[in-house]
């Protein structure tokens, strides 16, 4: 179990303009971790390193004429993003938690590499939310000329701050809003190393795009079913004794059994070909049913881009499922892995994380 990270502390850092407030001037908090859009590049060797918050904003002067109130918090020092840990994803948490009530929203800047593992991990530790977190980055540092990092970063603190006409937030869950597009945290992919549209999320339509105007796909937007408690709850508890599992033709025995015989494992995402398929050779079977009455969590997710599971289609599939390997649907891995190490740190028994692994959260699978 993972609690609180020591190594690494949150500052609040920089208030960077005292517009005159008034009751209705949007507040956001800004969360530096890292990543590309704040690194500059060292004349010794050429490479990125991460620098700090005053950096960036004196690259993007533009921030003070957003008419917002934005305090910012930056990690110390500002990672990588491959750097990312589980306790920083709970110290991220808190933090969003601790600065729940003063904000209209927030902006995590983070590395594009892991985006996606920490906004999905996000989205199920903060449960409740009812105002935005907007994960954004970008491509090229924002000391370029062509950087991506300007549009991103604006766009996503003017989304952050975005409310209907009743008051309430335009887009009150976690997402990602990168090179146009706002898409649900929980859906999206990295898709590109190199290109400015460097997300996707292949199964559910995106919240918003951002053109002329950011026109808002509100029917897509989740919102907590009337009745369900409004408040946010952070989860304090993850469990990383998970992996992933891809197979792929020519898996050989040791590999698997290797893998699903580590101590401490809890739970395995295994990623199958097409709509869920795998191997029926009786040693590969055999392995997962063994690893399923130990009490370990399987769940099938797909390999390809976008479609889903369907375990029922064909025998290969069906004979995961007799064997107790649960369905993911459509979930995307960086959504199923994240899921599995929240359920399973809630401390419920491997049947129930089976059960709650194959209902959505927070919008994160369709099942039909
Ligand atoms: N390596 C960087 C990171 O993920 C890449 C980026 O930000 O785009 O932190």
């Amino acid at each position: 179990m993972h609690y609180l990270c020591k190594r690494y502390t949150c500052t609040q850092y920089y208030l960077m303009e005292k517009v005159a407030p008034t009751a209705t001037t949007p507040r956001v908090l800004l969360i530096y971790t890292g990543g590309t859009i704040g690194m500059i590049e060292d004349p010794a060797t050429g490479a990125l390193r991460a620098f700090n918050f005053t950096y960036l904003q004196d690259h993007i002067p533009e921030l003070q004429r957003l008419g917002f109130e934005i305090s910012s918090i930056q990690f110390d020092p500002p990672i990588d993003s491959a750097a990312i840990t589980v306790d920083l994803w709970i110290r991220l948490a808190h933090t969003i938690g601790e600065n729940y009530d003063k904000y209209d929203g927030f902006v995590v800047l983070h590395g594009t590499d892991t985006m996606a593992y920490t906004a999905s991990a996000l989205s199920f530790l903060l449960r409740g939310i009812a105002k935005p977190v907007v994960f954004t980055g970008s491509q090229l540092p924002v000391g370029r000329l062509r950087t991506d990092g300007k549009e991103n970063l604006i766009t996503a603190l003017q989304i952050a701050a975005e409310r209907q006409a009743d008051g309430r937030a335009m887009v009150p869950e976690v997402c990602i809003f990168f090179d146009k597009y706002l898409l649900r945290a929980n859906r999206t992919i990295k898709c590109s190393a190199d290109q400015f549209e460097a997300f996707a999320s292949n199964n559910y339509p995106h919240l918003a795009y951002a053109g002329i105007h950011i026109r808002y796909n509100e029917k897509h937007i989740y919102r907590t079913p009337e009745g369900e408690k409004a408040d946010l709850e952070v989860s304090t508890r993850i469990d990383p004794h998970v992996c992933v599992l891809k197979i792929f033709p020519g898996i050989t025995p040791e590999v698997v059994q290797a893998v699903l015989s580590i101590p401490t494992l809890r739970g395995v995402v295994l990623e199958t070909y097409g709509s869920g398929n795998a191997p029926t050779d009786d040693w590969f079977i055999e392995a997962l049913a063994d690893a399923v009455k130990r009490g370990i969590v399987i769940v099938n997710v797909t390999q390809c881009e976008s479609g889903k599971v369907e375990m029922g289609r064909y025998d290969t599939g069906i004979r995961l499922g007799q064997v107790g390997v649960v369905s993911g649907f459509d979930m995307t891995t960086e959504s199923a892995i994240t899921k599995l190490m929240y359920l399973l740190g809630k401390g419920l028994s491997p049947q129930e994380v089976g059960v709650e692994m194959q209902l959505s959260i927070c919008g994160e699978l369709t099942q039909n």
